[in-house]
């Protein structure tokens, strides 16, 4: 049987961007429909940013937990080390993401989305059919919004089975590898290898790069890969790997100096980035230019066909949900009649490693018209009454040396991850380093090394 839906907006993909366009589109009176085959809350949701903040916070406790095992550390003991139920922390992780999503749904409930579970599949750029059971809708749109976002890559010589896993199988693992190689130090690579350190696997970090996370600057990423070296964990920089041993049990790599290397591992995560889902739905009848694998937007994130939007993931870098979120806010606000622009001064990128780092806006730069200026957590009282202090963490600020416009600020260290919004507030506002220096910070909290970095950067920090 086949029913059909007439609907003003058709939304395909129900991720952080998706999912956001629809709500928005429906609180502006805009009838819409939402397809989804997998989970409401997408990628972000079920095996992204949410389930793999969970299990860095349950390592963590695991971790401290172990360490006062060991030893005595704030005055606290305990007489036992702790024993891990991976299968149990997973089941927590995934109360979590059940909670999140059950959200979204009745959020969309209460925006009058028409939701659909099921693949949206496109046979002109209007009309998209979802096969449901023995039946089949078929929707027609003005207007339809592509958020299909992405999916994990695969190397040619190291396909995805059995051993060989992405970051979504890595999430959900029954149990806890003995050895773990991990393939790509990026953002994923390097928080998932964090995680299973952390909980007592032996990792290995195979990164075809010269530094771990090459998108930051070595000067951010030092007290990372200082983490990484004291926790023991392996990194093999400037290697590739070739693939799986014959039995199974081993990656076969070449190093930087071209000599063969096996890895003994029970798992291999492959993570070398990912790449827009533009398979398997239509996407070729729909008239879209291309931008590379990605699908080309203007600055409204308009496609080259009319009334055709996309968003998040499915356009390009960066891949973040936050990115995905706030163009879906914008396009459903285009699309009931509004004026608005893609332009941010800056989109924060956060990576939740040990310590964390963020990064807004311009990095570290040797432009003679800049200024640089630090403030080490080491002489902030907040950082040191958290054991935030002592891993080499600091705050930059990056500022025109001509009006002190601030134009990149980055900080490295445990928490920092909270000061992103105020990072990223100052640059969309177009703070000068006057306006930090003289915006009262709280005592005692980790913005106060923020303050200081500007106050450093106009030559009179106070506690430096
Ligand atoms: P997605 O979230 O990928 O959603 C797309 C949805 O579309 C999916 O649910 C899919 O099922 C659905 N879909 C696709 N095709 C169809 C079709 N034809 N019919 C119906 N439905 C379809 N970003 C951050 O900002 N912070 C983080 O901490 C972070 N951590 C991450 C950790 C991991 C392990 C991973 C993998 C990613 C992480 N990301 C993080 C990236 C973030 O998840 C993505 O940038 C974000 O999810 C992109 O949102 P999106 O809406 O574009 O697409
Ligand atoms: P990534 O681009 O961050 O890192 C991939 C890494 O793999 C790079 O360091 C790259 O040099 C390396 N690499 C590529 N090919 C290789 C090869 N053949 N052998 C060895 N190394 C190789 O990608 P990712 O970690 O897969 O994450 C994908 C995207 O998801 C990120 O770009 C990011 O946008 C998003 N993400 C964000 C967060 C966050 O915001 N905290 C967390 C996870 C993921």
């Amino acid at each position: 049987m086949t029913e059909t839906i007439a609907t003003k907006v058709l939304v395909v993909g129900g991720g952080p961007g998706g999912y956001v366009a629809a709500i928005r589109c429906g609180q502006l009176g805009l009838d819409t429909t939402l397809v989804e085959s997998g989970r409401l809350g997408g990628t972000c949701m079920a095996r992204g940013c949410i389930p793999s903040k969970a299990l860095i916070y349950a390592a963590g406790q695991f971790e401290a937990m172990s360490r006062a095992a060991e030893a005595p550390h704030l005055g606290i003991s305990l007489a036992q080390a702790p024993l891990l139920d991976l299968a149990a922390t997973v089941v927590w992780k995934d109360g979590i993401v059940d909670k999140l999503n059950s959200g979204v749904a009745a959020l969309l409930k209460r925006a009058k989305v028409r939701v659909i579970a099921g693949w949206g599949s496109f046979s002109d750029a209007k009309t998209c059919r979802v096969s449901i059971g023995a039946g089949e809708i078929v929707i027609t749109a003005e207007h339809v919004i592509l958020a299909t976002g992405s999916v994990p890559m695969e190397l040619p010589g190291l396909p995805f089975g059995g051993p060989v896993i992405s970051s979504a199988e890595a999430l959900s693992l029954a149990a806890l590898p003995k050895r773990l190689v991990v393939v790509g130090a990026g953002y994923i690579g390097i928080e998932l290898g964090t995680v299973f350190a952390k909980l007592g696997s032996e990792v290995t970090v195979v990164e075809s790069r010269p530094q771990i996370l090459p998108t930051y600057d070595r000067q951010l990423v030092e007290p990372v890969r200082r983490w990484l070296e004291r926790k023991g964990v392996t990194v093999h920089l400037e290697a590739s790997a070739l693939g799986m041993g014959r039995d199974g049990a081993a990656l076969e790599i070449e190093t930087r100096g071209g000599e063969g290397l096996s890895l003994p591992a029970d798992i291999v995560l492959v993570t070398v980035g990912r790449r827009p889902a533009t398979e398997g739905w239509g996407l070729e009848e729909m008239a879209v230019a291309m931008n590379g694998r990605f699908v080309q937007v203007d600055e409204r994130c308009a496609t080259s066909t009319r009334n055709v939007w996309a968003i998040g993931d499915l356009v390009g870098e960066p891949m973040l949900a936050h990115k995905a979120s706030a163009q879906g806010e914008m396009v459903a606000e285009i699309v009931a009649g509004k004026r608005r622009r893609f332009d941010p001064v800056a989109i924060p990128a956060v990576c939740f490693t040990e310590p964390e780092i963020v990064g807004v806006g311009l990095a570290a730069t040797d432009d003679a018209g800049t200024t640089v200026s630090m403030f080490p957590f080491q002489a902030n009282g907040r950082a040191l009454s958290m054991e935030a202090g002592e891993d080499g963490g600091f705050v930059r600020i990056i500022a025109r040396e001509s009006d002190h416009r601030i134009l990149g600020i980055q900080a490295v260290g445990r928490h920092v991850s909270e000061l992103a919004g105020e990072f990223a507030h100052a640059l969309e506002m177009g703070a000068l380093l006057e306006d930090v220096a003289g915006t009262i910070h709280a005592h005692p909290t980790l913005g106060e090394a923020f303050h200081e970095a500007a106050l450093r950067g106009l030559g009179h920090a106070i506690h430096i």
